[in-house]
């Protein structure tokens, strides 16, 4: 049995008592809510999307230390990407928190201190509850959505 220090790295740690981006966009275009009944972890996303480019992106909510710093972190990732390499990073951060892609795949960076949390299947979904949300708020134009 891995130790669940192991899990909250300082990365994680840092990222769960000072959130980036940690309030709603005025001006968003796109909004959806993340919710985790097993956990208790509850949050909104806000994106502003022009041109098919996230210009600009926050969230709040409250929850555990994964599911906040996975939101935190998701923003500094998210903010300035198209909506296509949106996708794909959150494939390759989806591969990553459920051990299901291929061992030391590129390209995520901080994204990376993450990789724990695949000892920890109950876990999961508090890493992904954020990209869940981004996702669906970026395939739903105009409107409020939701997502479990
Ligand atoms: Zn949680």
């Amino acid at each position: 049995m891995p130790d669940l220090r192991s899990l909250y790295q300082e990365i994680i740690v840092d990222h769960n008592r000072r959130p980036r981006n940690f309030h709603p966009l005025p001006d968003a275009n796109r909004t959806a809510e993340g919710n985790n009944p097993l956990c208790g972890d509850r949050l909104t996303v806000y994106l502003r999307v022009e041109g098919g480019v996230i210009r600009d992106i926050g969230f709040v909510g409250s929850g555990c230390a994964i599911s906040t710093a996975s939101a935190s972190l998701m923003t500094e990732s998210l903010r300035g990407k198209t909506e296509q390499e949106a996708d794909s990073l959150f494939r390759g951060f989806h591969d990553l928190v459920a051990g299901t892609g291929p061992p030391g795949r590129a390209g995520l960076g901080k994204l990376e201190a993450f990789s724990g949390v695949r000892e920890f299947p109950a876990r999961v979904k508090c890493a992904t509850l954020a990209w869940h949300a981004a996702r669906t708020a970026m395939k739903t134009p105009g409107n409020s959505a939701s997502t479990e």
